[in-house]
C-alpha cells in the first residue's frame, strides 16, 4: 500500500480510503494507481509519523508543496490530518494544500476551518456540478441534498481565513451549461474555478438517461 506518491514534480498524501461520496468519475473506479504509486488501496490507515518518516525517505526539493489527497477523503481522519500538516511545516519546511470534497464540517460534526487554517497554505474544493440535485447526482453523498449548499458554506469559510482556496469540476461530468454556472458561482464566491481535463470511459445502460453523464476515469492529468 502506498500513503505516499509523487505525481509530476509534487508529493501527495494517502491518508485514508474512507470517503462519504460514491462520485460517478472517481478515478479510483478506473486504476488502483497514480503517479508513481502502485496501489493506493488502503490495508489501514497510516499514523502521522509513518506519513512523515515516508516523506522524510523521499527528495522533496521540487515538491514546492505537500498535498493531502489520495485515494478517500482526508478530512475523514481530521486530527491526524492536523497533526500530519503541522509536522510537515515544522519539519520538512513544506507548505501544505488540501484538496478535500469540502464535506469536512459534515463528516465532523462541526466547523473545522478553524482548525485548517493553522496549518494549511492552500485549499482545493472539489465543486462538482452547478446546483444542489446536480451534485447529489454527481457525488452520490451520504449527506443527502444537503451537501452541495454545505460544499459551498465550506468555500465561503475558507476563502475568508486560508490564503489560498480554489474549486474544480471534472470536465464533461455535467453538460455545459452546468460547467458555465460553475464558472459564476466561482466567481461569486471569488474564488478561481479549475476544470480537471480526464481520459473518460463513458458508461452506457440506464444511467445514460440522466443529463448527468455517466462515465469513469481510465486517466487523469490533472489531480
Ligand atoms: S470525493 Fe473524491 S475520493 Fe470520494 S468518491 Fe468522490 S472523487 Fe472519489
Amino acid at each position: 500500500m502506498d500513503i505516499v506518491y509523487r505525481y509530476g514534480k509534487t508529493y501527495y498524501i494517502n491518508m485514508t480510503n474512507r470517503c462519504p461520496c460514491r462520485c460517478v468519475f472517481c478515478v479510483r473506479n478506473g486504476t488502483r494507481s497514480l503517479g508513481d504509486a502502485e496501489c493506493l488501496w488502503l490495508d489501514r490507515d497510516p499514523t502521522p509519523e509513518e506519513i512523515i518518516a515516508e516523506l522524510s525517505a523521499r527528495d522533496l526539493s521540487e515538491s514546492k508543496e505537500i498535498v493531502f489527497c489520495g485515494y478517500g477523503e482526508p478530512t475523514e481522519r481530521l486530527e491526524d490530518l492536523l497533526t500530519t500538516a503541522k509536522m510537515i511545516k515544522g519539519r520538512l519546511g513544506k507548505d501544505v494544500r488540501l484538496d478535500t470534497n469540502g464535506l469536512g464540517d459534515l463528516i465532523n460534526g462541526r466547523d473545522i476551518v478553524p482548525e485548517l487554517a493553522e496549518c494549511v497554505d492552500r485549499v482545493s474544493v472539489s465543486l462538482n456540478a452547478s446546483s444542489p440535485e446536480e451534485y447529489l447526482e454527481v457525488t452520490r453523498s451520504r449527506f443527502g441534498i444537503g451537501s452541495y449548499d454545505a460544499v459551498l458554506a465550506f468555500i465561503s469559510k475558507c476563502r475568508k481565513s486560508i490564503p489560498g482556496v480554489a474549486v474544480s469540476i471534472v470536465g464533461g461530468s455535467i453538460p455545459p451549461e452546468s460547467e458555465e454556472e460553475c464558472f459564476r458561482i466561482a466567481e461569486r464566491l471569488g474564488v478561481p474555478l479549475r476544470v480537471r481535463r480526464c481520459l473518460l470511459r463513458r458508461l452506457s445502460g440506464p444511467d445514460v438517461q440522466s443529463p448527468v453523464l455517466r462515465f469513469s476515469i481510465v486517466a487523469t492529468n490533472v489531480l
